[in-house]
């Protein structure tokens, strides 16, 4: 459980910085069991923030979008932090846009969040489908109190805990400014257990699987809105000289879309999960991330968003890399 007053106070002692510009936290959303990202200006604003199960939201996107701002001409660029809760995955994200050089270290303050897991916010709604007004969630071991309307029930964690969050290997921030509590132990876990099945099934039954799962795909792009490392400023599907994908919706150029922004994510994905939950059709975004993670980790002993000195992936090589796909 997250000390909220204590969340509180470092993001009011960090606002009051004078070369910070604002904290981006999480607050109640407007009904049920949303929640908003929120932007603190003031020490006074932070009162509202709140952290809980229900923080799934990764906001480590909100500073590479202030990133692209376009200024006016004569408008300078504000260069003052950004600071940003960030759990575990959250931290990874912004790793990586760092060693990408998409961000500057210096340019963030991290409040870490020792993570426990989220909620996935799909299951919560199918659980208490009527939910609109006043809920609260709180966590107690293996069970979340979740209050509706005055009336509170347990729920075990297994039942509403986010798919990712059970095989997750850094719960922890690996990189923060200031840590809200102690860090969490990191349950020993089978890695990539839940891809041992997809591994297995044939090549044929494969492509039906995911043809299936594509032919649903609605062009939406939401997953790419989403995720903290999809920040190019043009992205190929967009492109229309040369058109690298069609705008079409149908099978052929849905996989396209789809396998193209996997490989794109390959070594940089850091398993945060937002890709799948803004997906309104619920393709399972995350077993293709997983297996690509799975792959480059066996090849290159590489594991995305761990350390900021590191070089990224692709922007390195070794002379001993494995090069048996060079044709
Ligand atoms: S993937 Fe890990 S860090 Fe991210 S929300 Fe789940 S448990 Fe927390
Ligand atoms: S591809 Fe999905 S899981 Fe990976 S970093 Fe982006 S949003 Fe997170
Ligand atoms: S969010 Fe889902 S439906 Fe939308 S483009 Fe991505 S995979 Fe397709």
């Amino acid at each position: 459980m997250v000390d909220q007053k204590l969340l509180v106070e470092e993001a009011k002692k960090i606002i009051a910085q004078e070369d910070v510009k604002y904290v981006i936290g999480y607050k109640k959303g407007t009904y049920g069991f949303t929640i908003s990202p929120s932007y603190a200006y003031t020490p006074e604003y932070a009162e509202n923030f709140i952290y809980n199960p229900l923080c799934a939201k990764n906001l480590a996107s909100y500073p590479i979008l202030e990133e692209k701002l376009p200024l006016g001409r004569e408008e300078k660029e504000d260069v003052r932090k950004i600071g940003i809760v960030a759990k575990g995955c959250d931290a990874r994200s912004l790793i990586q846009v760092i060693q990408e050089k998409g961000l500057k270290r210096e340019s963030v303050v991290i409040i870490g969040i020792p993570c426990t897991g989220v909620i996935d916010p799909k299951k919560i709604k199918k659980r208490f489908p009527n939910a609109r007004g006043e809920t609260d969630v709180v966590e107690e071991g293996d069970t979340y109190l979740i209050t509706v309307n005055g009336e509170t029930q347990k729920v075990p964690k297994d039942e509403l805990l986010s798919e990712i969050c059970r095989s997750c290997e850094s719960p922890n921030p690996p990189m923060y400014d200031v840590l809200i509590g102690e860090e969490v132990e990191v349950p020993e876990m089978e890695e990539y257990k839940n891809l041992k099945e997809l591994e297995e099934i044939n090549i044929s039954d494969k492509w039906e699987y995911w043809e299936k799962h594509f032919e649903r795909c609605i062009r939406c792009y939401a997953c790419r809105e989403a995720c903290p490392l999809c920040y190019c400023k043009e992205c190929m599907v967009d492109l229309l000289d040369p058109q690298w994908v069609r705008r079409s919706v149908n099978v052929s150029e849905n996989t396209a879309w789809n396998i193209m922004r996997a490989f794109h994510l390959a070594g940089r994905c850091v398993g945060c999960g937002e890709c799948e939950r803004a997906c309104p059709v619920n393709i399972p975004l995350m077993e293709l991330n997983k297996k690509l993670a799975k792959d480059v980790k066996e090849l290159f002993e590489y594991t995305s968003g761990m350390d900021v000195e590191e070089k990224p992936l692709f922007g390195t090589f070794r002379p001993d890399d494995p090069e048996e796909f060079i044709l």
